[in-house]
């Protein structure tokens, strides 16, 4: 008896631990990215300082990103090729119709 007390309490931790797992994933998905620190100018800066300005950069260079209506694949914007209203990655997928 107590055996399969032992083994009914371990799926209840287990179960338990799995959901707070996996609450705490679509905790964090749902979040948006931390928003960048401001620092005052003129002030000393470590590594810590170094690499926020190189995400701040690499945030403002960041490209939208579209959606092929053929093939369903993310590219730069930069690179669409519109047709009929609609957003292709290439012109040879502007040329099929969408799927
Ligand atoms: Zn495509």
């Amino acid at each position: 008896m107590s055996r399969l007390l032992f083994w009914i309490a371990l799926a209840v931790l287990v179960v338990a631990a799995i959901r707070s797992k996996l609450r705490q994933a679509v905790k964090r998905h749902q979040q948006p990215p931390d928003p960048q620190p401001v620092q005052p100018p003129g002030r000393a800066q470590g590594a810590a300082g170094q690499a926020a300005r190189a995400r701040a950069e690499a945030v403002a260079n960041a490209e939208t990103m579209l959606c092929c209506a053929h093939c369903g694949v993310y590219y730069p914007a930069s690179e669409n090729v519109a047709a009929a209203g609609r957003d292709y990655c290439s012109a040879a997928h502007a040329q099929l119709a969408p799927l």
